[in-house]
């Protein structure tokens, strides 16, 4: 049994299933995050299951991370493992996000194609084989792009805006409604293993790789159960992760805010000089005039100053280089 305390390195495939590569057969991986999903986790497996059941030309690999999760997902996870042996857990010491619960699936996912998909059956698995086609055909990189979807109404529109102010100043072309539902090929697999950069926005770094790219079009299902596990600071946060990670523009913004204030600063000088030059008995009354100014460059440098730091701040948690994720544990179908 492998007790891997470190982070990042790719376990060895098992025997059992080099001797069936050797054979000649594709191995699919799929890379699962886990979080909390007690409720739903098993009918979910059993949907994967029997989708992959239609296709038995491939052999498949299940890896589940679980993020952390504090409500019994873990035990049901293990009994999955134990009842199938294409099943493996890699269970995080503590949360640590869906981002890096996908990366950690992926640096030990085996196969020759690798999926990534939500355990809540949002992301229908019945579309992944479709993936695997669009694959087949010569696809590396396939993503699933939502025609509809049955989330609130709020998040729909949030979604929807944000996807385009994203199209909009990003420097590379990211997809629109577009989550991290995807298929890689082994090659794109391996070189997205590369990118170990802390703030993440994978569906921007699989759009900066280029290669060979399709996309199936999928109907976005509710939730089986529980509630979503992004809450509105999650949220924006991957959303600030996904403007600062692929873009400038902020940082440009600012300066042109900078010059915007300048122009207006120098009509008020002069303003204010021409003023106190040839009116002098009024000048007082300039008084609300300063005030405006004041405030208003105030708020602008604070605004400006925002910006920079948290460009900053991720300069500073990149160079700290710490692990990206703690593993307590890999668990496998043949241990006790
Ligand atoms: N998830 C995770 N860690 C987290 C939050 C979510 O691994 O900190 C998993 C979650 O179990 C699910 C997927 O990421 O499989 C997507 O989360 P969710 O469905 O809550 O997001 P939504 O679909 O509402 O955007
Ligand atoms: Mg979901």
């Amino acid at each position: 049994m492998a007790e891997t305390i470190s982070h990042s390195v790719p376990v060895p495939v098992p025997q059992q299933q080099k001797a069936v590569e050797d054979a000649g057969r594709s191995l699919v991986s799929y890379v699962l995050p886990v979080y909390n999903e007690a409720e739903g986790i098993r009918s979910f497996h059993e949907e994967l299951a029997a989708s992959v059941a239609t296709r038995p030309e491939f052999d498949y690999q299940f890896v589940y991370v679980n993020d952390g999760s504090a409500d019994g997902s873990l035990a049901i996870l293990r009994d999955l493992a134990k009842n199938d042996p294409r099943v493996q857990v890699v269970d995080f010491a503590r949360n640590f996000g869906h981002q890096i619960a996908i990366t950690a699936g992926l640096d030990h996912a085996d196969g020759d194609a690798v999926i990534i998909m939500d355990t809540d059956l949002q992301d229908p698995p019945r579309v992944s084989l479709e993936m695997i086609d669009a694959w087949q055909s010569g696809a590396e990189i396939v993503s699933a792009r939502r025609r509809t979807r049955q989330d609130s109404r709020f998040k729909r529109f949030t979604a929807h805006g944000y996807y385009r102010l994203l199209r909009h100043c990003a420097e590379v072309e990211i997809p629109v409604d577009t989550g991290d539902f995807r298929l890689l090929d082994r090659r794109a697999a391996e070189e997205l293993r590369g990118f170990r950069e802390r703030s993440r926005f994978i569906r921007g770094m699989v759009a900066s790789m280029g290669f060979e790219q399709a996309e199936v079009l999928f109907d976005r299902d509710e939730r089986i159960a529980g509630e979503t596990k992004y809450p509105m600071r999650k949220m924006l946060r991957l959303a600030a992760d996904g403007v600062t990670s692929f873009s400038t523009v902020p940082l440009k913004l600012i300066t042109r805010i900078g010059f915007a204030s300048l122009v207006l600063a120098t009509v008020g000088i002069v303003y204010a000089v021409g003023l106190r030059l040839f009116l002098p008995e009024v000048t007082v009354s300039g008084w609300t005039m300063l005030m405006v100014a004041m405030l208003f460059l105030g708020g602008v440098q604070m605004l400006s100053l925002g910006v920079m730091g948290s460009y900053i701040g991720r300069i500073y948690s990149e160079v700290q280089q710490r692990p990206l994720y703690i593993v307590r544990k890999v668990i496998r179908y043949d241990d006790d």
